[in-house]
């Protein structure tokens, strides 16, 4: 067995023996490894993406009994693109800060920690305590420097800005009116999108220079109250690329995903930079995918 079948194995074993809570369990499980009282046994040297993978099976399999839409775990492929594009953007930084203000389980943010060299320190948002609970004993398993905050992200965070803001954007409306109207995204009537509060939110906490890399629904730029989300980050924002995910990844036209990538202006940079627009080939074609990964990198090395 692989590490990551001994890991999944180990937390199953433990969670399934019980009539509570499957994520609950898996909590208990991590704990007691965390604490050394009961741990898998791993053939060395083990690697974090190892424990990341065996950890992600188990909460997949508690999620589908825990099923709520937009919960929903971010997936490998998108997570490993993310993590690839964080890496070259940082890599001549001797240590990074990353925010993520709607981490859920963490899997997003630690694929993208876990592809970083060097120092990575982070701040994780989120509303669900369950979620938040899961992903704080992952970052311990993972020995990774996170700080945690529960609380509806689109409130004050109490944060230093950040090099890199992660987020896989819940979509639909956003419920609290009278804190949208702190935004300037809050239309003149009606709700607002809380996908389009998270891309104002993030700028706001983002050093400048820095980038902000979204999980964005790929009609983002059509659907209705567009014009003002194009003319928010025409003054606040430069956009450094738009990535389409291939449509072989989601259920229906209507789920279908892309990347945004902003960039928080700065001074040094004088002439605004061409925006990548791509779109990812079928992930199983290695040739297309390295072509297109070498494309991204050459892009990342611009900066
Ligand atoms: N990247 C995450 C992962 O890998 O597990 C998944 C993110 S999921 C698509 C969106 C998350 O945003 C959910 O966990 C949800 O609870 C959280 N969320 C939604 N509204 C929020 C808010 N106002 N403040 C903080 N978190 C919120």
């Amino acid at each position: 067995m692989t590490n990551t079948e001994k890991i999944f194995s180990f937390i199953d074993t433990y969670a399934a023996s019980s009539e509570e809570l499957y994520l609950e369990q898996v909590i208990e499980a991590c704990k007691q490894w965390v604490a050394g009282e009961s741990t898998p046994e791993l053939n060395e040297p083990v690697t974090k993406e190892e424990i990341r993978r065996g950890l992600q099976l188990a909460i997949l399999k508690g999620m589908k009994q825990h099923a709520q839409p937009n919960h929903q775990m971010t997936p490998d492929s998108i997570g490993m693109l993310l993590g690839h594009i964080t890496s070259k953007l940082v890599q001549n930084c001797e240590s990074t800060t990353v925010l993520d203000p709607t981490v859920g389980t963490g899997n997003l943010l630690y694929t993208v920690m876990n592809g970083i060299e060097g120092d990575v320190t982070s701040f994780a948002v989120e509303i669900d305590e369950l979620l938040v609970r899961l992903a704080a004993v992952t970052a311990e398993l993972l020995e990774q420097q996170v700080t945690f905050l529960v609380q509806d992200a689109l409130r004050p965070l109490f944060i230093d800005p950040v090099d890199i803001v992660v987020s896989d954007l819940p979509v639909g409306y956003y419920p609290d009116d009278e804190n949208a109207l702190n935004f300037q995204l809050m239309p003149a009537e009606g709700h607002a999108y809380a996908h389009h509060l998270f891309i104002e939110q993030s700028l706001n906490h983002l050093k400048s220079g820095g980038y902000a890399l979204f999980v964005i629904p790929a009609n983002l730029f059509e659907s209705d109250h567009a014009t003002q989300l194009h003319d928010f980050l025409k003054k606040e924002a430069m956009i450094r690329a738009v990535i389409q995910l291939p449509s072989a990844l989601f259920q229906s036209k209507v789920h279908e995903k892309s990347v945004l990538i902003l960039q928080k202006p700065s001074e040094e940079i004088k002439t605004m930079p061409e925006v990548l627009l791509a779109k990812v080939p079928d992930m199983k074609n290695k040739h297309a995918m390295a072509r297109f990964l070498q494309d991204l990198d050459e892009w990342a090395q611009q900066e």
